[in-house]
Parts: C-alpha cells; sequence; structure tokens
C-alpha cells in the first residue's frame, strides 16, 4: 500500500474509531436487553488485557462474570478489583491447554451455576514481535490458540443453557488469520478453496493442515511451504480457530430453536497489550468493544458463523 492509502487506512480507521465510541455511549433500550443478572459469562485468560475488558464491560452491562485465569492468584486479583467496582465477578482457574483444567472447570460450572450463557473464548499466546517471525514455540501456539480453544467450545457446549435468545459462544482471532486475506494468506489455493468450502471443510482437514505444517518444522522445511509470511504459527493457528467457527456454526445450526448456540469470531484489532508488548492504535477498553457487542446483540439481529471486526461483518 502506498503513502497515500495508508493515509486513506488511517483516516478511516479514526472514523470508525469515532463512530465506536459514539455507539457504547447509546444504552441499550429494554427490549434490546435479553440478559439480566443470572445471566452468565465466562470469559478465559481474563487476568489481564481484552480479556479482562471483555469481563469488565459484561459485568458493567449487568451480566454475571467468571473471570478465568490460568493463575487462580491472578484471577482473584483481578475479580478483587472489578468487585471494588461493585461489579458482579467470581474468579476461576482454568488452563484451556490441560484437559484436567477444563473438565474440572466445567464440572464446577456445572455445581455453581447449573450452566453458563455466554463464552468468551480470548486466551492466546503469541511469541513474535515487531518483524520477528520465529516458530520456537509455534506447538504451543497452536496447541493454545486453536486446541485449547476447540476443547472449551466442545466441553461447554452441553453446558450452554437452552433459551428463547440463543446462548453465545463468542471466539476472540484475528485478521492475520484469515484465509484469503490480501496479505500473509495460504500460498496454496487448493487448500484455500478447501477451506473455504462447506463441501470440503472438515475438522479433518484442519488437523491435517496443522500437522503438516508442526512437520515440516521439524524437517526444516516449512519455509517453503507456502504458509501465512507474518507470526507464520500464530497466524495459521488464528485462521484454524476462524475456520473451525463456519464449521461448528453450521452443525450448530441443526438445533431446535430453544436449544440455539450462535459463534462467531472477531479480531480485535492491533491493541496495547502484554501480547504486542503495549504497541498498537487501540487501548484494551476499544479491542474488547466489538466482542462485548457480538456477545449482547439482541436476538433479531444475531447470525452466526461470521468473522467480524470493529462492529462490521468481514471476510474470512
Ligand atoms: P495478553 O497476553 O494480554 O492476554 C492473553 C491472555 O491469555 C492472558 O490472560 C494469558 O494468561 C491467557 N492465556 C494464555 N495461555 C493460556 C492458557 N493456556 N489457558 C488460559 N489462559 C491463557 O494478550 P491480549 O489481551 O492482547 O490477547 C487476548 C486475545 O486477543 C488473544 O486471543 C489474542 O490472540 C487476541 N488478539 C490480540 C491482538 C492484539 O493486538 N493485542 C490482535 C488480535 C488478536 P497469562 O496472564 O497467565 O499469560
Amino acid at each position: 500500500m502506498g503513502k497515500k492509502g495508508k493515509e486513506r487506512a488511517r483516516e478511516r480507521r479514526e472514523q470508525r474509531r469515532q463512530e465506536i465510541s459514539h455507539l457504547r455511549t447509546v444504552p441499550y433500550s429494554p427490549h434490546e436487553r435479553w440478559w439480566s443478572k443470572e445471566t452468565v459469562a465466562v470469559v478465559t485468560g481474563a487476568n489481564q488485557g481484552i480479556g479482562y475488558e471483555i469481563a469488565r464491560q459484561l459485568a458493567v452491562h449487568g451480566l454475571h462474570v467468571v473471570l478465568t485465569s490460568r493463575d487462580f492468584d491472578r484471577a482473584l486479583g483481578a475479580t478483587t478489583n472489578l468487585q471494588a467496582e461493585g461489579l458482579s465477578v467470581q474468579p476461576c482457574q482454568l488452563d484451556i491447554t490441560d484437559a484436567g483444567s477444563v473438565m474440572s472447570f466445567a464440572s464446577w460450572i456445572q455445581l455453581e451455576h447449573g450452566g453458563i450463557d455466554v463464552l468468551v473464548n480470548n486466551a492466546g499466546v503469541n511469541f513474535n514481535r515487531g518483524a520477528d517471525n520465529s516458530v520456537e514455540f509455534a506447538e504451543t501456539v497452536i496447541k493454545t490458540n486453536y486446541y485449547g480453544t476447540k476443547r472449551m467450545i466442545d466441553t461447554m457446549l452441553p453446558l450452554m443453557r437452552p433459551s428463547s435468545f440463543g446462548a453465545r459462544i463468542v471466539n476472540v482471532s484475528s485478521r492475520l488469520g484469515r484465509a484469503n486475506g490480501r496479505k500473509n494468506k495460504i500460498g496454496d489455493p487448493t487448500l484455500r478453496e478447501n477451506l473455504m468450502k462447506d463441501e470440503t471443510l472438515s475438522e479433518e482437514l484442519l488437523d491435517e493442515m496443522l500437522t503438516n505444517f508442526l512437520s515440516q518444522l521439524n524437517d526444516g522445511t516449512w519455509q517453503n511451504g507456502g504458509w501465512p509470511q507474518m507470526y507464520t504459527d500464530y497466524s495459521l493457528s488464528k485462521l484454524a480457530l476462524n475456520v473451525y467457527t463456519r464449521l461448528k456454526a453450521r452443525r450448530l445450526a441443526e438445533r431446535l430453536d430453544s436449544h440455539r448456540v450462535y459463534i462467531n469470531c472477531f479480531c480485535p484489532g492491533w491493541v496495547k497489550t502484554q501480547m504486542t508488548n503495549w504497541e498498537g492504535n487501540m487501548s484494551a477498553e476499544e479491542g474488547a468493544d466489538t466482542g462485548v457487542w457480538m456477545a449482547l446483540l439482541p436476538v433479531e439481529n444475531i447470525s452466526s458463523g461470521r468473522f467480524y471486526a470493529e462492529r462490521r461483518e468481514i471476510d474470512f
């Protein structure tokens, strides 16, 4: 993109930022507010960054939030801060890469609340910064961002409470994981097409893609594998998550209306958090906005299997 193009993009971003800042001041009408203080929202990786902000904003809107962290003390610290603001928040330990931790969490939720209404899969890792493209921690990245999130979805789905407004799953993802983005896409057009088409998309295809990447890491050939060039491991993990969101939405659409679960993903933008070493053009509060908006959409406006950024739908 040339200098003028970059300038225009910056202006558009700033304009949208101001529009959203205004939208956030518009209160939900009683008709739009489908939730109550009994509505239970779970947020993963919520001890800091975007997750903390999503937890805070959902609680400010009046939901009961279960604030989870892989370190219980950090969950407790974050919860204590929010409780001091009078918000209804509860801490719980949850490491999404640990099957035992996820199972214990699910059992605890069942006992404590009988189920949940909103699940925000925010927990994630990225070990690259700036222009780095190391794959040293690729296994952890894929195990956390894709397989950990998938484990959460599959474990929590039976606990999502039936209701007329539908339960909601919000996956925090990234534009870096777009299959057909202008930049950073998968080089193999057949794989791209197979990921995009309903008839060829499957969990097996995703597993095969990730296994293939990891085995190329082992034999040192990954750089010629046609993978996304920026933050390769992270981009692939988020691509898998995006594609899985579409796949899962299709399966969930077969449910009866009263057991409807809506699942969508979003990109928070480039946000100043620990993950970006506090670089970025948005605050955590702004980065959380689209996720909170998606979680609270009135039932007549909600869809499933979509990808959002700045409160608008974007292409996968
Ligand atoms: P942070 O590093 O501040 O927060 C990440 C959170 O995930 C932390 O709470 C971290 O816990 C938690 N986490 C990591 N691994 C696990 C695990 N195995 N189990 C449970 N929790 C875990 O980053 P952000 O707030 O920026 O990131 C939040 C989400 O937003 C991520 O999914 C990220 O990929 C996504 N995102 C962020 C962007 C940005 O510009 N910041 C851009 C696009 C997407 P701990 O504190 O213990 O490390």
